[in-house]
């Protein structure tokens, strides 16, 4: 599948791995918006948020898991903020489900829509 972050789980790709477990993958993101900027994405390939369902739902409790986990090694253990982008409203680029994990910085609130 061509599938860009398919493709850095499997190491085709060189990615900067922060974590990883069986069913869990993260990495830095290329251009990071706060000092810890990391992507946490399933190992199996959903194409976004719009596509969880019964089957594959476990992977999320993971994710946010491995958030926890993440935040706490990168120093920030109480203060972060998790975010999925879905379709092309919301400005999803990537279309295997991802969750931006974002710390280090004092962060406002707006999903920049314009309104
Ligand atoms: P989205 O806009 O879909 O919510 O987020 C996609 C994210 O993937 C963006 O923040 C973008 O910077 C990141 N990204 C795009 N291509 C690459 C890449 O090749 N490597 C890494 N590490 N991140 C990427
Ligand atoms: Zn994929």
């Amino acid at each position: 599948m061509d599938c860009l972050f398919c493709k850095i789980i499997a190491g085709e790709i060189p990615g900067t791995k922060v974590y990883e477990d069986e069913d869990v993958y993260a990495f830095r993101d290329i251009n990071p918006i706060a000092p810890v900027h990391v992507l946490i994405v399933p190992k199996k390939h959903i194409s976004g948020a719009s596509e969880i369902n019964s089957d594959n739902s476990a992977v999320v409790a993971k994710i946010f898991e491995a958030a926890a986990k993440i935040a706490r090694a990168e120093g920030y253990p109480d203060s972060f903020r998790i975010v999925t982008n879905c379709g092309e409203d919301a400005g999803q680029t990537v279309h295997h489900l991802h969750f931006h994990l974002l710390a280090g910085v004092k962060m406002g609130w707006s999903a920049n829509t314009g309104i």
